[in-house]
């Protein structure tokens, strides 16, 4: 019964949790990606002031002059020390200087290959910083343009300038990893606190559903004995009438009939109190479910002879498994007297049994009032009553909840079509192999 209240719990806690912490470490992705990006592009555009001041002068810019030794760029994380070895030869900060047409203003630095040179001609143009890839390596590129002034001429030239960011992007790299990491983690003890809060919160709701199912029981316990005393003794009245007036023998027949109601009613509560406490129990037996149904069948026949309905049974033959059958015939005694109640005379019923798959499957059809598809999910619960009003049939209300605790016991399932003044048809299906099972 709280199992999957539990459940719910749980999965509704965790699911909060995950989105707080993905939110959160979402959020400081993002922030610690775009800081580290940002102050990457101005370090790159200070270390480029002296050589564009250098370039503006008309000279050929120091960094092109004497390329550095190459450079071992070091990416720690969490203790990993890992060696980067650039593919410009190690260079921190390439730089390029070219004319407006895309030749070069300088010799090429000698740490570019001239393939590189034929891929960064393609950015000769100004450029906002922004990430490419050279020899499959990320690199940051930013080209600013400058007027340099060379012997009193001014000539228009693009100054570019590279960085090698395979350590940022190896280290962003590495925080999504434990942001990812972290969320996962986060949410596994979210799950198993949430089991341990549910539990916790389900004690007090636990005690009173308890109490409550308790009193119910033994509430319809302690009255069927007066009842059947009732019944007993105005059964007997009825069988000694000599010298009563009609009224008289009317109001007696009324407290028979009523009291008969009355303890059919309490039967079925103290049924679903039982299940609710889960000490109802289902006897599964090796049971011949094709002799049972034809049993059940020939059982139900005069009834609607009675009724003045067709009735057609088709029972495929040598259907044995686990049920129990005493639950069973009331669930198909149920179906098919609801069957009955609500198709009126000369309608037809029909009752099948197959099996499918290792399933026994039964279909109770009529061509009965039908359901109103508002209510169709709404039959299974306890004491719904459809609208009396198209139909004389009285009832309590409990039977489908009841054949819905039987089946679902069973490990099986219940289904409903039904078409508003054409019929209903009920399909009720048992694995056969389940054991015992408590809702
Ligand atoms: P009861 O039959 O005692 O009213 P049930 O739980 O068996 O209670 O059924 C609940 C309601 O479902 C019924 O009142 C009726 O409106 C609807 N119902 C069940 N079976 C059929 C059927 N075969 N045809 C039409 N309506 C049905």
């Amino acid at each position: 019964m709280f199992w999957r209240t539990r459940w719910r719990l749980v999965l509704w806690n965790s699911l909060v949790v995950a989105c707080i912490l993905s939110i959160f470490s979402i959020s400081i992705y993002s922030f610690l990606s775009v800081q580290l990006t940002n102050n990457m592009d101005r370090n790159m555009i200070v270390q480029l002031q002296p050589v564009l001041q250098t370039v503006q002068s008309g000279k050929k810019p120091p960094a092109l002059a004497e390329p550095p030794q190459p450079r071992v760029l070091r990416g720690r994380l969490l203790g990993q020390q890992r060696t980067i070895i650039s593919p410009l030869n190690g260079q921190p900060l390439g730089v390029i200087v070219w004319r407006p047409n895309g030749t070069l203003a300088f010799p090429a630095p000698k740490y570019l290959t001239s393939s590189d040179i034929r891929q960064l001609q393609a950015y000769v143009r100004p450029l906002r910083p922004e990430n490419i890839t050279i020899e499959q390596q990320p690199v940051r590129l930013v080209v600013i343009p400058v007027n340099a002034n060379v012997a009193g001429i001014t000539r228009p030239l693009l100054v570019m300038g590279l960085r090698n960011i395979s350590g940022v992007v190896e280290t962003l790299q590495e925080l999504r990893w434990i942001t990812f990491a972290g969320i996962v983690l986060g949410v596994g003890i979210a799950i198993a606190i949430g089991i341990i809060l549910a539990d916790q919160a389900l004690v007090p709701i636990r005690k009173a559903w308890d109490r409550q199912v308790q009193f119910v029981a033994d509430a319809s316990h302690e009255l069927r004995t007066p009842l059947a005393s009732i019944q007993a003794n105005s059964e007997w009245l009825l069988g000694h009438t000599e010298g009563w007036s009609d009224q008289q023998v009317q109001t007696v027949h009324g407290i028979f009939t009523e009291t008969k109601r009355l303890s059919r009613l309490l039967n079925l509560l103290l049924t679903l109190a039982r299940s609710d406490a889960n000490t109802a129990q289902i006897a599964i037996k090796n049971t011949d479910i094709s002799s049972l149904t034809k049993e059940i069948s020939e059982q139900f026949s005069p009834l609607c002879e009675a009724s003045e309905l067709q009735f057609h049974v088709q029972v495929e033959e040598g259907i044995t498994g686990g049920i129990d059958p005493d639950r069973i015939r009331q669930v198909l005694f149920n179906l098919l007297d609801n069957a009955r109640k609500f198709t009126s005379k000369n309608g037809q019923i029909a009752l099948t049994c197959t099996l499918t798959r290792r399933s026994v499957q039964w279909v109770i059809s009529d061509t009965g009032i039908g359901i109103n598809p508002s209510e169709l999910t709404r039959i299974f619960d306890r004491f719904y009553q459809g609208d009396s009003s198209r139909s004389n049939a009285s009832g309590l209300g409990l039977g489908l909840s009841i054949v819905k605790w039987i089946v679902e016991a069973h490990g099986g399932s219940i289904h409903v079509r039904s078409q508003e003044g054409q019929g209903s048809q009920f399909i009720v299906l048992i694995p056969l192999r389940i054991q015992n099972r408590d809702s």
